[in-house]
């Protein structure tokens, strides 16, 4: 690892971090890359910002007001109570005062007020109204990619306030001016031309996987599969596509194989919809969002599958779970006929969709998997609520199935298990610090601080509990702890999924 640019924050000997002395300006130089033509033009949006890129952004903004009635009460909710400002892990790591979500809000309602209501219009002085400036929309750019749209703050907010909302239409308004991010945009045009993330072909895909098939029969001498475009397939499964290839993600995609094995299930994977993240989300599109659903609907249909199963992926759950139906399904519209048709082909004795911890934990209750767990003994595991799985979604039939289902999953595969000290984890946990379009490198200095509360909240239970292994069920997060642990001294084998856990101590004939 180079040497970091900047200063990495100090552990603290608890696992709450302190709320910080205010530094003003300590991050306005941080600034993601900015899209190029390419990558904006496929989006549909300027490649730069023109002459008009005022009446532009001014005009996106009155459109989204409209159209989103949510964003114009959390314009006008906002007492400034307070109860927000040292609940963003972004303000807790970095000190700087737009960090904190009300002044991350505040960048936007000030703009709202001068334009949107009359007494910014007539008294902008009066009511902290302020004319739209391209230093403005700077801030904007930088501090709407600081924030993960984690809704960590909206939790303790007494009006129930969303920022993440409020980030998104940020985003979406920059986008529309001709202003948009490198790293969300590059990735969107690849899912919708490729069909994943990362930019990996059909071809590839089935080498991939061929050879991981080959090296778990290697392993363990049981020909464990990982089908691939397998037409009447009863589940599909969508998973994030660093699963088919980087570490330690890929140990989960063997877990579900596995678990897909012992179960004797008839199972496939899809080279068209070959990701289940969707960038859309950050960037607060929905009509990308939408298109990058549609190709899991087209794959379903393509395939007749009765089930379709998401892997471990926090926004994709989110996704999955609560904007496929109106995405796609028949809360889009209920005439269509492939909603219709989707509809009629899929099991509903069965959730749909389901999350592969859903999944698991129902064989396991019905005694279908067995476990070793002694082979997980080397591993003393705590668990990390992924913020768009705690914050945005659900599992199983109960209230917070979503904190319960992945711990009990754990605690039937391995022995050693401890949590987070409890105002970090469930609906109050503390983002890994690289969601919502954060994970790139032009932001490392954002992760690296971003990532305080997490670190010092895993380091509490490391020096009381000897934990050493981080188990996730999102590949941002694993991507994130991966890059970052180090900077806090940890080694980054200590990050890895629940699947992976399962994968260890699952018995195969
Ligand atoms: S990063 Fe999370 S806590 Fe911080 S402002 Fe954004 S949504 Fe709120
Ligand atoms: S907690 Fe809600 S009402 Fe209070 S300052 Fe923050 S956003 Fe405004």
């Amino acid at each position: 690892m180079a040497a970091p640019q900047f200063e990495v924050p100090k552990l603290a000997d608890t696992a709450n971090t302190e709320v910080p002395k205010v530094q003003e300006g300590s991050m306005s130089h941080i600034k993601a890359f900015v899209a190029g033509q390419a990558a904006q033009e496929y989006l549909g949006y300027p490649w730069e910002l023109g002459e008009d890129w005022k009446e532009r952004t001014l005009f996106k903004m009155g459109d989204l007001l409209k159209k989103y009635r949510s964003l114009r009460v959390y314009m006008d909710a906002c007492v400034h109570c307070g109860a927000c400002t040292d609940k963003c892990h972004y303000f807790l790591g970095t000190a700087d005062p737009n960090n904190m979500p009300v002044a991350r809000q505040e960048l936007m309602r000030k703009v709202y007020r001068r334009y949107f209501t009359l007494p910014g219009k007539i008294a902008p002085w009066l009511v902290g109204a302020e004319d739209l400036t391209r230093e403005t929309l700077d801030q904007w750019f930088n501090y709407y990619h600081q924030c993960s749209e984690c809704r960590r703050c909206s939790v303790y907010c007494p009006y129930g306030i969303d920022t993440a909302e409020i980030t998104m239409a940020g985003r979406e308004i920059l986008n529309y001016a001709g202003y948009g991010q490198k790293y969300s945009n590059e990735i969107l045009g690849k899912v919708q031309k490729i069909g994943n993330n990362l930019g990996l072909p059909g071809p590839a895909l089935e080498d991939t996987l061929a050879g991981l098939e080959e090296d778990i029969e290697a392993d363990i001498g049981v020909p464990v599969k990982l089908p691939l475009d397998v037409k009447g397939a009863e589940i599909l499964l969508v998973t994030p596509s660093a699963d088919f290839f980087s570490e330690p993600h890929v140990e989960s995609l063997i877990g579900y194989a596995k678990v897909f094995h012992a179960a004797g299930a008839s199972w496939t994977l899809s080279s068209h919809a070959s990701e289940a993240g969707n960038f859309g989300l950050f960037n607060g599109n929905y009509e990308t969002m939408r298109r990058v659903a549609m190709r899991i609907r087209d794959a379903a249909l393509e395939l007749g599958v009765k089930r379709i199963i998401v892997g471990e992926c926090g926004h994709a759950w989110r996704v999955a779970y609560s904007f496929w139906n109106t995405l796609t399904g028949i809360g889009f519209d209920g005439k269509d006929p492939f909603s219709i048709e989707l509809q009629q082909q899929l099991d509903h004795r069965y959730p749909q969709p389901m999350h592969i911890c859903e999944y698991t934990w129902d064989l396991i209750q019905q005694g279908r998997l067995q476990f070793d767990k002694s082979a997980n003994d080397h591993r003393v595991i705590t668990f990390h609520d992924s913020c768009n799985v705690a914050r945005g979604s659900r599992m199983g039939d109960e209230p917070g199935g979503q904190f319960t289902i992945p711990r009990n999953i754990i605690k039937a595969v391995a022995n050693n298990f401890h949590d987070m000290a409890a105002e970090t984890i469930g609906e109050g946990t503390f983002c890994c610090g690289g969601g919502g379009g954060v994970l790139t490198d032009d932001l490392i200095e954002v992760r690296v601080k971003g990532a305080l509360p997490r670190m010092n909240a895993y380091n509490a239970v490391a020096q009381e509990n000897g934990v050493n292994f981080l188990a996730l069920i999102c590949a941002i997060c694993k991507a994130q702890f991966t890059k970052v642990l180090p900077y806090y001294g940890f080694d980054m084998g200590q990050v890895g999924g629940v699947h992976q856990l399962v994968s260890t101590a699952i018995k195969l004939d």
